[in-house]
């Protein structure tokens, strides 16, 4: 049995008191962590006071992004180092509007998959189409490419602890939701991807999120589905009430 992750990404969203204020209403009600992994995907100058919030607590906390190399010449940009130093515990990396907007591109989020694995920080990986592709039939060759790359040159047990978010561009922050069975489709077929390229073994434990639009009302049925082990949550994860409802879901 796969342990459901839940993951309430708040993209740019909360001041640093308004995310301490958030973690201070929802710490003592989340489940254990032995039911459900719940973690809080904060923008970075929230994370120092998340971090520390969360000790003792069964919030995990997470990056929204980082560059691949450890130190140097790259204004602008949160290392690996550096969030390892602080005590995060996973990053969201290739979210779609990274790939859109930041140019993220397969290759470097292969590279940041990896250096997050190098500092002990557990990488909740994004893949998804968009609606062209969609119509034109392409979602599984796409998001298989994408699930790919990113493994690459990862070992067995890496790939087993990597989280991989099946995001459809098309549902993210549209109030589009996939129907449960084509998100499950696609879940499916990306554990397959897994399962052909690494193992039965693996794929067996390897966990895949949906995310796009997801909210209390519809969370249930998605995480109902045999493939779906968990959810990327933006929008319905900024109200802590809401939050709770979805991680409660998870258990
Ligand atoms: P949404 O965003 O839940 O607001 O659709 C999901 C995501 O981008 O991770």
């Amino acid at each position: 049995m796969r342990k459901k992750i839940i993951a309430g990404n708040w993209k740019m969203n909360k001041v640093i008191s308004e995310a301490e204020q958030f973690l201070n209403e929802v710490k003592t009600s989340i489940p254990s962590s032995d039911q459900v992994d719940s973690v809080v995907c904060a923008p970075f100058l929230s994370l120092p006071a998340l971090v520390e919030q969360a000790k003792g607590t069964d919030v995990k906390i997470a990056a929204q992004n980082m560059h691949y190399e450890e130190n140097g010449a790259f204004t602008g940009e949160v290392s690996p180092v550096m969030l390892q130093d602080l005590g995060v515990d996973y990053v969201v990396l290739g979210h779609s509007e990274r790939r859109e907007m930041f140019n993220e591109t397969d290759e470097s989020v292969n590279k940041k998959v990896k250096a997050a694995f190098d500092h002990n920080i557990t990488p909740i990986v994004c893949v998804g189409e968009t609606l062209t592709q969609r119509d034109a039939n392409e979602t599984k060759p796409h998001v298989e490419k994408q699930v790919k790359a990113a493994l690459e040159g990862l070992s067995e047990q890496q790939v087993k602890e990597t989280v991989i978010a099946y995001e459809p561009i098309w549902a993210i922050g549209t109030g589009k939701t996939a129907s449960s069975e084509d998100a499950n489709e696609v879940c499916a077929h990306i554990r397959e991807v897994v399962k052909t390229t690494v193992s039965e073994d693996v794929a067996n434990e390897v966990r895949i999120q949906y995310g796009g639009s997801v909210k209390p009302a519809n969370v249930d049925e998605l995480l109902a589905q045999s493939d779906i082990d968990g959810a990327l949550v933006g929008g319905a994860s900024l109200e802590p009430e809401s939050f709770l409802k979805l991680v409660e879901a998870g258990k």
